[in-house]
């Protein structure tokens, strides 16, 4: 068994920036990641609110954080999943598929996965036609007809992306209207390409070997109906990755975010939380560094019990 001061589950800007801060208050420190370091951060078309960068992919702010980590010998295992959790005893027990380790403090910085609709033809096309990453997938469609599924600001964001790809971008969402930031939803509406479909959603995506159409409902007439496109991005929102967490008794909110106070501290006495995977409203880059700030900072206090620690 390994034996580290904290160990860190996750690589995106959540936990990255908990190893800065774990590594430099002298705490030797480990992160875990079961893909590659970066997050679902790292799929973000353009981020534009993160200060001081002005426009960056996100692809691009998580390697400068990755960077920023190497500089600083953060230690990163990456393809190295998290598997069972035992939380209950003083040292913390965290089994991954390589290795097991003790650790004095955790901080859960696990993120979230994409959520899928559920709706005939996602799975069976996903790869051929159905997405959930427009930088990952979008060049495949260059010049081609694509549809958003979605009303948030990744489905926005994505539909904007995709403009500059796509011939046609249709985006459709349940509602009417959307619940993106305002400069992202002007930006959209500006673009020549892009048609939006209110109250409208969609029920099925069929094709041969790959994705030709979709079948949408219009839900103010009740009518159901056709449109031709080769892919499909679904962009409706996210789930929590805290299911080992929760299994190992960490108390999380009815949607499964982990719920943290305001020093990031869970249920549980040396646990602690960070970014997306938590129930902090602000799902942002910038909200995710400033969880991890005080998680690490605080994970230093609950280890070496400073004088000032409270
Ligand atoms: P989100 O804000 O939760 O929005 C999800 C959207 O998908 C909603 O419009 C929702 O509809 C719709 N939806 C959910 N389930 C659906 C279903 N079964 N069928 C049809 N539509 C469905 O999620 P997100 O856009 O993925 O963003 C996740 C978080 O990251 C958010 O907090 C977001 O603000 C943040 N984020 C921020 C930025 C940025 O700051 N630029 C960029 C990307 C993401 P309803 O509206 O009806 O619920």
């Amino acid at each position: 068994m390994e034996k580290v001061d904290l160990l860190i589950i996750g690589a995106g800007p959540a936990g990255l920036t908990a190893g800065i801060y774990g590594v430099r208050s002298g705490l030797n420190t480990l992160v875990v990641e079961e893909k590659l370091a970066g997050g679902t951060a790292a799929d973000a078309p353009i981020i534009e609110n993160y200060p001081g960068l002005g426009r960056i992919s996100g692809a691009e702010l998580m390697q400068k954080i990755v960077e920023h980590c190497r500089m600083l010998k953060v230690p990163i295992k990456e393809f190295e999943k998290a598997v069972s959790l035992n939380l209950m005893g003083v040292e913390k027990i965290i089994k991954t598929d390589k290795a097991v380790y003790s650790a004095k403090a955790l901080i859960i910085a696990s993120g979230t996965s994409y959520r899928e609709l559920g709706v005939p033809g996602e799975k069976e096309f996903k790869g051929r036609g159905v997405s959930h990453c427009a930088v990952c997938d979008g060049p495949l469609f260059r010049g081609k007809r694509v549809l958003v599924v979605g009303g948030g600001n990744s489905a926005v964001a994505t539909a904007l992306y995709l403009a500059e790809l796509a011939s046609e971008v249709k985006i459709v969402h349940r509602r009417d209207a959307f619940r993106a930031q305002e400069s992202l939803i002007n930006d959209l509406m500006a673009k020549g390409n892009v048609e939006v479909y209110f109250n409208t959603q969609l029920k099925e995506i069929r094709g041969e070997t790959l994705v030709d159409k979709v079948v949408l409902l219009n839900l103010k007439d009740g009518e159901a109906w056709e449109m031709p496109v080769d892919g499909v991005f679904v962009q409706v929102g996210e789930t929590p990755n805290s299911q080992l967490a929760k299994e190992a008794g960490v108390e999380v909110d009815e949607n499964g975010y982990i719920k943290v106070d305001i020093r990031q501290r869970t249920s549980i006495p040396g646990v602690f939380a960070a970014g997306d995977v938590t129930n902090y409203p602000a799902k942002q880059v910038g909200a995710a560094v400033g969880q991890a700030v005080t998680a690490a900072l605080e994970a230093y206090g609950y280890i070496r019990r400073p004088y000032y620690y409270a």
